[in-house]
C-alpha cells in the first residue's frame, strides 16, 4: 500500500476546511494512515491545526515558502515525500499549478479534479471525474503503482471527523534547494469592507435569467426585505457582464458557499456554479421546467423570475 499524503493549504494560521475531506478522501481510497504536508513560513498554528484531521503532519517551514509558489512549494513536497506516495490535494487554481509539475517530479500519475471515489483494485485507483464541461461523468482507472497527484474537487466528499490528534514532525531541513526561477511579486487582497458571500446566511443568487443589469436592483431589494443575514450573489455570467463584482460569483472559479437558504433565480445550474455550493437548502426558480438546476434543489419553483422576485419581496415586507 502506497503512503498518503495531502497538501493542506492555509492563511493566518487557520487551515482550509478541503482539509478535512482530503483525509476522507485518502481513507476511502484504501489509506490506513494519512501524513498531512504544511508549507509556508511560521506554520506552527496551521500545522497544529492540521493534526486533528492527520495522523501525522509533515510542517516544512522556510522563508522561501512565505507565498504560494508553486515552482517552490513542488521542489519542497517532492523532497519529502517517499517514491511511490499519493499526493492529495484540494481540486484549485494552486493545486492546478502545481499538481501537474509534482506528478512530472515524483514520476506518479496525475489525476485531476476527482469528483467521487469508487474504490481500490490492488493498484488501480478507480475515480470519477467529470469531462467536456460537466456534461459526462468518467469513470477513470489509474494505476498508481508508481505513485499518484490527484486533485479532489471541493465539496466532492464528506469531511472526515476531527479529533485525530497527528504529531507534527518537523521536515524543514529536508526541504533542499528551494530556489526558483518564477518570483512572487505580491498578494492582492479584495478591498477591505467588500462584500463576503461566504459569511451570508441567505443568498440571493442571480444568473442569466435576470436579463438586464437595471433588474438588479431586484435582488438588492430582495436582500434588504430578508436582512442583514441576507446577501446577494451570483453566477459567472453575471460576472462577465460587470454587472457585479467578482467577490459575489459562486463557483469553481468563483467562491464557495454555505449558507442556510440558497435562493437561485435564474441560474440553470451547471456543475462550475453547483461546485460552490457546500451547504444550506436550495429554492430554484426558473422557467424552464427542465432546467439541470431542479435535479439539484431542494424546492423547485416555476416561475418567471422578474415577476418572482419583486412579489416575493413585497410579502416579505409585509410581513
Ligand atoms: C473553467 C470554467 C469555470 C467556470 N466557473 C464558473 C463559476 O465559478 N460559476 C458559475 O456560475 N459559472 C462558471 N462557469 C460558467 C458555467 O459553465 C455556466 O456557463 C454558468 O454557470 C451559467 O450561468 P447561468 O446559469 O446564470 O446562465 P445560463 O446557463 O444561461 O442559465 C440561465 C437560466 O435562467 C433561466 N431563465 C432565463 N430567463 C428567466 C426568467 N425570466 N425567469 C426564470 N428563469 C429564467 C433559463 O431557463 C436558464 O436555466 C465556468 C465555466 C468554465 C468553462
Amino acid at each position: 500500500m502506497a503512503q498518503f499524503f495531502a497538501y493542506v493549504q492555509h492563511a493566518d494560521g487557520v487551515i482550509e476546511d478541503t482539509a478535512a475531506e482530503l483525509a476522507a478522501a485518502a481513507k476511502a481510497m484504501g489509506a490506513d494512515s494519512v501524513t498531512a504536508i504544511v508549507t509556508g513560513s511560521g506554520v506552527d498554528a496551521a500545522a497544529s491545526a492540521a493534526g486533528e484531521f492527520f495522523n501525522e503532519v509533515y510542517k516544512i517551514d522556510n522563508a522561501d515558502l512565505a507565498y504560494p509558489n508553486a515552482e517552490v512549494v513542488r521542489k519542497a513536497v517532492a523532497a519529502v515525500v517517499p517514491a511511490g506516495s499519493v499526493v492529495l490535494m484540494s481540486h484549485g487554481t494552486f493545486a492546478m499549478d502545481m499538481g501537474p509539475g509534482l506528478s512530472i517530479k515524483t514520476n506518479a500519475a496525475y489525476i485531476a479534479d476527482v469528483t467521487g471515489i469508487d474504490g481500490v483494485d490492488g493498484t488501480t485507483l478507480k475515480v470519477v471525474r467529470t469531462e467536456l464541461g460537466g456534461n459526462i461523468s468518467t469513470h477513470v482507472n489509474a494505476d498508481i503503482a508508481n505513485g499518484a497527484v490527484i486533485t479532489l474537487r471541493p465539496g466532492a466528499v464528506e469531511p472526515a471527523a476531527g479529533g485525530v490528534g497527528g504529531a507534527v514532525a518537523d521536515k524543514s531541513g529536508e526541504a533542499g534547494d528551494l530556489s526558483a526561477k518564477r518570483k512572487f511579486i505580491e498578494v492582492v487582497t479584495p478591498e477591505a469592507g467588500g462584500v463576503d458571500i461566504t459569511k451570508a446566511e441567505v443568498l440571493v443568487s442571480i444568473g442569466r435569467g435576470i436579463e438586464e443589469e437595471d433588474n438588479i436592483e431586484l435582488a438588492m431589494e430582495l436582500k434588504e426585505a430578508i436582512g442583514s443575514k441576507a446577501e446577494v450573489s451570483c453566477s459567472r455570467p453575471i460576472v462577465d457582464a460587470k454587472w457585479l463584482e467578482p467577490a459575489r460569483q459562486v463557483g469553481t472559479s468563483g467562491k464557495t458557499v454555505k449558507p442556510n437558504v440558497y435562493l437561485a433565480l435564474g441560474i440553470s445550474g451547471s456543475f462550475q456554479h453547483l461546485g460552490g455550493i457546500k451547504g444550506g437548502i436550495i429554492i430554484a426558480v426558473n422557467k424552464n421546467p427542465n432546467a439541470p438546476i431542479f435535479q439539484a434543489a431542494d424546492y423547485g419553483i416555476e416561475a418567471d423570475i422578474l415577476e418572482f422576485i419583486p412579489a416575493l419581496t413585497e410579502k416579505i415586507n409585509d410581513l
